[in-house]
């Protein structure tokens, strides 16, 4: 099976689908955001201010984060529950700009990607991470359609949010995603887009696997 790297905005189905096509090829999913995210929560409860690059460091350096039967473990601890708020997505997108940051999550990701079948996602995997991945997937919807996918989840799961402030969140990230200087999130010019606004889950993990196919 090759190695899948799938990369788009919030909201554009990414996870969702990369599980189901996981499971379905016998891939191992790795969630990059999910890895941002563990380092935004664990540099808040730290008190750690970001912009000060020597405190930063010594946090990085006394961090590990793991993924064990699906779930992601900080420093030991399973936080997928925790990472999962709004106010962690914007902790990602911060944190997520700080070179030191990435250095550290891109090679644990390269390290993730070696000797093994993986489906990845991100932001900046087909462009950055696994440049070499054989099958490359921008997934892509309207902004109005992804905060409306990510206010259905947090309603879901009992959260109080109005669907505005989804929206107006979703385009600030995207636009803080987009225009940092270090991999921002674009399309690599060798993957293929598929705009999921006005398509089912099944017809997006569908088209991914015949590409799949084609590819092989
Ligand atoms: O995918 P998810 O929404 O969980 O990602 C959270 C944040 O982590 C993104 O908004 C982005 O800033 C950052 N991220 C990144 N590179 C990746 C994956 C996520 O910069 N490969």
């Amino acid at each position: 099976m090759p190695t899948i790297a799938i990369d788009g905005p919030g909201g554009a189905g990414k996870s969702t689908i990369a599980k189901l096509l996981a499971a379905d090829l016998g891939l191992e999913y790795i969630d990059t955001g999910a890895m941002y995210r563990a380092i935004g929560l664990k540099t808040s409860k730290c008190g750690v201010d970001p912009a000060d690059a020597g405190s930063l460091q010594a946090m990085l350096d006394g961090t590990d984060i793991d993924f064990i039967d699906g779930k992601i473990y900080l420093d030991g601890e399973d936080v997928s529950g925790q990472i999962r708020t709004p106010e962690m997505s914007m902790m990602a997108s911060k944190v997520s700009a700080v070179p030191a940051v990435r250095k550290k999550l891109v090679a644990l990701q390269r390290q993730m990607g070696k000797n093994k079948d993986v489906i990845m996602d991100g932001r900046d995997i087909g462009t950055n991470v696994l440049t070499d991945a054989p099958v490359k997937i921008f997934l892509s919807a309207s902004p109005e359609v992804r905060a409306k996918r990510r206010y259905d989840e947090l309603i879901a799961k009992g959260e109080s949010v109005e669907y505005e402030d989804v929206l107006r969140e979703m385009i600030e990230r995207d636009h803080q995603d987009m225009t940092r200087e270090t991999d921002p999130l674009r399309k690599a010019d060798d993957a293929v887009e598929i705009d999921t606004s006005d398509m089912t889950i099944d017809e997006v993990v569908d088209a991914i696997k015949s590409i799949v196919s084609s590819t092989k």
